[in-house]
């Protein structure tokens, strides 16, 4: 047995958890910047909570609400000018992963004046401005990782960077945050989370940690998966949903992803489909390929989730998400190219994978819609 577990974030979760532990942002230093999406972290009353502890504790802010779904080096480097010009000390990131994750680059590029955001993936900086992370989805789990996942248009697809120093210090999950989210991202982010632990179980990093932790993540995704059909969700769902996304942060933190998020990178980039959605796009066709390398765990997974089959999983996700875009054999080529860059996620799925294995899998993707 060997593995490393470190899990740096001081994790407060639970109802008003904000106004009951916010004083403890104190020790970051006087001066914030709050970074948010254009409406969600006002509307569903996370930036309230924040902006009234903050006050209460003497801490001034300024805010940044120009993330968008998807945030791109140029927002980031736009943020970061900002941040240095008002002489933050911390950032706090409150939205759904947007937001968290332009929130860590915006801490890295604060405490390193001579950087751009497009420095960020070379992973070579050693400081960084504390970052406090305020989930309002249930399904990145950024608020657990050290990544930050960036658009980049001169790549045509998303990169992530990440060190132990991106962690963020501290997070604050309340479920009442999520309350105000409409079906569809509820069930997408709720498949990013379901995703996280399931790639980080079958991964090759996983480990009997990792393993543990997601079991945990995917038992609570399936105790949800009735009422997400149904989208009859209860407060015990929402709190199910938000821990199976902190669980799934934890998880990946450790063993990264593998190719469903690597392959997924292309829908949401040409088809402008969430990332959660991508995702479970490609779940039954990522799973029948790695069932020869891992089928136990696969079966366990299966049994979590009260299916019998790959297929019957596959059913319940088209219930939730629909079919897989159209694709052409110039749209195989293209996203089977830039399959290619995601190196980390090829080498840690479970069923070896070159480039005439991904290119099947796009055709797949293609045939079996
Ligand atoms: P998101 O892109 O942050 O937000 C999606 C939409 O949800 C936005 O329109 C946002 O509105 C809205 N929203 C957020 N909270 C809401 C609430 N409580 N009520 C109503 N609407 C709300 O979505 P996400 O799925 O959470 O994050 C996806 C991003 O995270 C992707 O870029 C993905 O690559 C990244 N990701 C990162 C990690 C990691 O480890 N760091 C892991 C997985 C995914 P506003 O714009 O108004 O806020
Ligand atoms: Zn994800």
């Amino acid at each position: 047995m060997e593995f490393l577990f470190s899990m740096p974030t001081r994790i407060f979760f639970g109802a008003e958890c904000i106004r009951k532990n916010g004083s403890a942002m104190k020790a970051f230093g006087k001066r914030a910047m709050i970074v948010t999406g254009k409406h969600s972290a006002r509307a569903c009353g996370a930036l309230d909570d924040v902006q009234a502890v903050l006050a209460e504790n003497g801490i001034e802010s300024v805010l940044f609400d120009k993330v968008e779904n998807n945030p791109s080096v140029e927002t980031v480097d736009e943020a970061a000018q900002l941040a240095r010009a008002e002489k933050t000390e911390f950032i706090i990131g409150i939205g759904g992963g947007s937001p968290i994750d332009a929130a860590k680059a915006i801490a890295v590029l604060a405490a390193n004046e001579d950087r751009k955001a497009l420095d960020l993936f070379r992973n070579d900086f050693q400081k960084v401005q504390p970052i406090v992370a305020v989930p309002t989805t249930a399904g990145t789990g950024s608020e657990a990782t050290p990544y930050s996942v960036l658009l980049r248009k001169d790549m045509e697809t998303k990169v992530s960077f990440g060190t132990p120093q991106t962690f963020p210090t501290m997070a604050f999950l309340d479920t009442k945050y999520t309350m105000s989210l409409s079906e569809n991202i509820t069930i997408n982010t709720a498949i990013d989370a379901f995703t996280h632990s399931l790639e980080g179980y079958l991964a090759k990093r996983s480990t009997v940690m990792s393993d543990a932790l997601a079991l945990s993540g995917i038992e609570a995704f399936g105790k949800c998966l009735p009422h997400l059909i149904s989208f009859t969700l209860d407060q015990e769902d929402r709190d199910n949903l938000m821990y199976a996304s902190l669980i799934g942060g934890m998880v990946i933190a450790h063993t990264g992803v593998t190719i469903a998020h690597g392959m997924g990178y292309c829908y949401t980039y040409f088809h402008d489909i969430p990332h959660g959605k991508a995702n479970g796009l490609l779940v039954r066709e990522y799973l029948k390929y790695n069932a020869p390398a891992c089928e136990q765990k696969i079966q366990k997974v299966l049994e979590l989730l009260h299916c019998n089959t790959i297929d019957e999983l596959g059913a319940y996700l088209e219930l939730l998400i629909g079919k897989a875009p159209e694709l052409t054999e110039e749209d195989v080529e293209k996203y089977t190219e830039l399959t290619m860059i995601q190196k980390g996620s090829i080498a840690n799925t479970p069923n070896p994978l070159d480039k005439d294995k991904i290119k099947a899998l796009w055709n797949k993707m293609k045939e079996n819609r």
